[in-house]
């Protein structure tokens, strides 16, 4: 439930209604407050009659119930403001948002070592994407595959960071490791196959740190929205969706269905920022730039890349992996596109980019 306050209404009214709603046994919170006040009521609120409140105060405009299911992380709850994720990086603070020039986030499926994870940062940096990203934890689907190099490779993304000031995205998979990612990431990704981990979900809701909340295998808008509601919950408001592909019948020439319809159906439930991942969603380099556009025409707030300095010899995911050079065609086919539909971002791009991407290509990894 949730109690819209009138615009211009005194703070010490605000604060005295607030006062008065504390009376009632559910949780109080203060949503967003710019020209309105908004205050939300979590628990159970079917015993609360809407007109009870209603009579707290006349500068309460209306009193609505959220209807859905996932209550913090619905659109209704904050009266249909869009939410923003602000990240802090060394190159100043990146904004997750729809009112926001789109956030590119690209790197590889794994650290590898320092050599290839730094130089790929530097591309993605000459790009003017925001973000450098790479698994120090993978899930595999088998236990024989390179399962990343851990906490090492954590120490790797941040020399990557220290080289470029790109910000940090890498996922945790055990509740165990939650403090050490956390403490170098700025972004924490929950993977697609742990998107129903609650312990983790809480733990993740407990750091505090940004966390991009990937879709699962399987899981309905719905289960991921409550996915996300379990971080939100925990106290922590800082959550991206990221939609990653769904399974589909067809394994043969996509290894996912990329749910690109999810971007508006999402407009409708929830305020959260967006983010979509072409590279796993397609899993072949090829059909990656072409639904990265179309992620772009449908309105993402951000895109997750996968870039490798030498696709065939990654040690995970190289199929879907773009060259960097591939990248850097890409970053440049999208910033007019990102521009049309009001998503501009200052691109940091050179005619020096194309030949780092180039040495690093035929250098690292090799
Ligand atoms: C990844 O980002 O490398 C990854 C494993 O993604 P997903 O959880 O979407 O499969
Ligand atoms: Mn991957």
């Amino acid at each position: 439930m949730i109690v819209v306050i009138k615009s211009q209404t005194p703070a010490s009214e605000v604060q005295r209604i607030i006062q008065e709603l504390h009376r009632y046994p559910v949780t109080v919170e203060k949503v967003v407050s710019n020209d309105k006040a908004v205050i939300g009521l979590l628990g159970d609120t079917t015993a609360i009659g809407r007109e009870n409140i209603q009579q707290i105060s006349p500068f309460i405009e209306q009193v609505v119930r959220v209807k859905q299911p996932f209550k913090r992380a619905s659109l209704e709850y904050r009266y249909g403001e869009p939410s923003e994720v602000a990240v802090p990086t060394p190159n100043g603070v990146v904004t997750f948002g729809q009112n926001h020039p789109l956030v590119v986030v690209a790197g590889p499926c794994s650290v590898e070592n320092e050599e290839m994870i730094v130089a790929t940062a530097q591309v993605v940096k000459a790009t003017g994407a925001q973000f450098i990203r790479g698994g120090a934890y993978k899930p595999r689907s088998s236990p024989y595959a390179f399962q990343g190099h851990g906490e090492s490779a954590l120490g790797l993304l941040a020399l990557a960071r220290e080289a470029t000031g790109l910000g940090i995205i890498t996922e945790v998979m055990d509740t165990a490791d939650m403090e050490k990612v956390a403490a170098v990431a700025d972004v924490v990704q929950i993977g697609a196959r742990n998107m129903q981990n609650f312990s983790l979900l809480k733990k993740a809701g407990a750091t505090g740190k940004p966390i991009l909340l990937k879709r699962g295998l399987s899981a309905t808008i719905e289960e991921w929205l409550m996915a996300a509601e379990y971080i939100l919950a925990a106290g922590n408001p800082n959550v991206i969706l990221c939609e990653r592909g769904i399974r589909s019948f067809d394994k043969q020439y996509t290894r996912n269905t990329l749910d690109l319809s999810v971007i508006p159906v999402l407009r409708t439930l929830t305020h959260l920022p967006i983010m979509i991942d072409p590279s796993h969603a397609t899993g072949y380099s090829q059909y990656v730039p072409t639904m990265t556009k179309a992620a772009i025409a449908a309105g993402t707030d951000s895109l997750m890349i996968e870039v490798h300095p030498n696709p065939a010899k990654a040690l995970s995911d190289g199929p879907q992996s773009l060259t960097p050079g591939d990248f850097v065609e890409l970053m440049q086919e999208i910033a007019p596109l990102a521009q049309f539909f009001g998503r501009g971002t200052k691109s940091a791009f050179t005619n020096a980019t194309p030949n780092l991407a180039a040495k690093i290509s035929s250098t690292v990894g090799v």
